[in-house]
């Protein structure tokens, strides 16, 4: 038996582990888990995937633990580390390196810009005197990711401070500031949101004196 659900597989090689990525080369196509594939990738560029941690434990900036699961992926590129957290709409942080980077040091950076990712918290909720709850934003400033929403295929969902949002919730956390100005930008995955002021600001030059 190779399949187990609609979206799950087993590894086309070990047979054991799920299916994690979907290698195409010139001669055929498979369906690899990690451990496989970091394994082909190791042969082809001669880099190792060393050892790490399956999982860590980070806590946001109120103190909340937040339990990730961690990956690491051997690409032509470089070396890509992950953290995910495995809720709904749950925080997610990657680093990249080259071939050649300290893994060790990597996964160091990861941690740091999870916890510089969870340091603020963007939104609260609040109760109106007739038990209504109502979400606010803290410091008029939000940080989220863009994701699909499996109930709605034509608007997606926000991913803020580890939960999921739909932009109609996000819509009503901002009637009170009609008037303002809103600056919306995209920023990859791989990159690191940084404000001009306040906790989020990262300057590593001031970090390193
Ligand atoms: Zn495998």
């Amino acid at each position: 038996m190779r399949k187990r659900g609609a979206d799950m597989s087993l590894c086309d090689r070990c047979e054991k582990k799920d299916a994690y990525i979907h290698w195409n080369s010139t001669i055929k196509s498979e369906r690899l888990c990690l451990s496989c594939y970091n394994l082909m990738l190791t042969d082809m560029l001669s880099v190792e995937a060393t050892s790490y941690p399956d999982g860590v434990t980070i806590q946001d900036g109120e103190g909340e633990p937040h339990h990730f699961r961690l990956r690491k992926t051997l690409d032509p590129i470089g070396v890509i580390m992950e953290a995910e957290e495995l809720v709904d709409g749950g925080y997610q942080f990657t680093v990249h390196g080259e071939l050649d980077v300290d893994q060790g040091q990597l996964f160091l950076e990861l941690i740091a810009k999870a916890e510089r990712g969870m340091a603020e918290i963007y939104i609260q909720k609040g109760e109106f005197p007739n038990g209504q709850h109502f979400h606010s934003l803290i410091n008029d400033r939000l940080v989220g990711r863009i994701e699909s929403d499996l109930s709605d295929d034509q608007i997606p969902l926000v991913a803020v401070d580890g939960k999921s949002y739909t932009w109609n919730e996000v819509g009503k956390m901002l009637m009170s500031y009609e008037g303002f100005q809103v600056k919306l930008e995209m920023i990859d995955r791989f990159e690191e949101i940084e404000w001009e002021n306040g906790m989020a600001v990262l300057d590593e030059d001031f970090e390193d004196e």
